[in-house]
Parts: structure tokens; sequence; C-alpha cells
């Protein structure tokens, strides 16, 4: 068999270090990875919509979607979702939708990171919404980022069926392009990898305790 290698750090996966590692057949990072990533698990009920978040967004986090989307490492998009891929099985019940990057910024990576980070489990994400303006929103005052509501459209030929939908996204920093998305898709509900604390502090009042069916 092929040596197997941490996607993240290169560390062989081959050395068993600890007792997880005996079982760790479909894991793509090594033990010491895997503990960088500290899942929150918090639910936040906004305009009666269930927001399921992953993780807070953290200073590793950072490094790592910088290495996988503007560094275009594409091989490290299994990572993100690999602790909770047991459970990811659910989103099957559901149309998953994105908000994809513009046309200009997909052509100029190659790739689509909001698909590829679910495509190993075999989940499809729909990208039923366009932009029509590639603004790059870490680059933008809260102002701007506000008008973003504006500019998030739905694509007219783009048909979703009657299965509830699940809209998804990598990183949630103000929140208000997930919202713009919310009142065009009306999804049932809302999961996202990794919010900004400063999000998470906003929102506190709106968490609620309860067991999410996504991890
Ligand atoms: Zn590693």
């Amino acid at each position: 068999m092929d040596e197997r290698f941490c996607l993240i750090c290169n560390a062989s996966l081959d050395e068993i270090h600890s007792f997880e590692d005996l079982y760790a057949k479909h894991r793509t990072i090594c033990t010491d990875c895997q503990k960088q990533f500290k899942p929150i698990r918090k639910i936040f009920r906004i305009q009666n919509r269930e927001w399921h978040i992953l993780y807070q967004y953290d200073d590793f986090l950072e490094r790592l979607f910088f290495r996988y989307k503007e560094q275009r490492d594409i091989l490290l998009a299994p990572v993100f979702l690999e602790r909770v891929q047991e459970r990811l099985k659910i989103m099957k019940q559901y149309q998953v939708c994105g908000l994809c990057s513009s046309d200009q910024h997909r052509l100029y990576r190659g790739f689509e990171p909001l698909i590829e980070l679910f495509k190993p489990y075999g989940i499809e994400v729909l990208s039923p919404l366009y932009k029509t303006n590639p603004v790059k929103q870490s680059a933008q005052s809260k102002t701007k980022r506000k008008q973003i509501q504006a500019i998030l459209k739905r694509k007219e030929l783009y048909s979703l069926s009657n299965k509830k939908i699940l809209l998804v996204d990598d990183v949630c920093t103000t929140g208000s392009s997930l919202e713009a998305a919310c009142q065009l898709l009306n999804p049932q509900c809302v999961f996202v990898l990794a919010a900004h604390p400063k999000w998470l502090q906003a929102h506190a009042s709106m968490g609620i305790e309860k067991k999410s069916s996504f991890w």
C-alpha cells in the first residue's frame, strides 16, 4: 500500500501515534492537525431559521483557507469537513445550495472552493444564485458589504426541486451575503463551516440549546 501523508503538514499517516490512529482509515490529516480544528457546534435561531455553525473562525482556519482558496491548494478540500464526515450524509435530504464565487473569481482560481469542500463526501452543492459584481468581501468596508444584498441575484434559468433547501457557506464574516441568500432562497436552515468571532458575539443572544443533526 502507498504511504499516506497528512494533507496539511505532510507527516506520515501510517505511523501509529494513538489509539485513534488504528481506526483512522478515512483520514486525510494527522492527529495533531486534527486537534487544531476546534468545533464550537453552535446553533442560532435567526428570523425563525436555524443557523448551524461548526467552527469559530480563528488563525488556524484563516491560514488554511488562505492556502486553499488564495494559493489554490485544492488538495486541502477534504480536510475541512473530515471531522464531521459521518453526519454529513444527512445533507442528502436537502438540496444543498451554496454562495459560490463570481465567474471571474472561479476562472481565476480554476475551481470553486465551496463545491469542492463537500464533493469528497458525496454532497453536491448547487449554485442557484450569482453575484452581479465581483466584490471580495474582506476588502470591503462594512457599509459596502451591506450592499452585497443588492447585487446577489437568483439565476433565472436555474430550477430547483421541491426538496427542502439547505444553504451552506464556508466562512461567515458579516453574514450579509447569507442573509441576502436567505431572502432569495428561503432555505429550511443554514450550515456554516466557520463564523467570525464578531459575528458570533453579535448573535450570542440568538444561540439556542439544541443538538444539531449535522454533527
Ligand atoms: Zn498534520
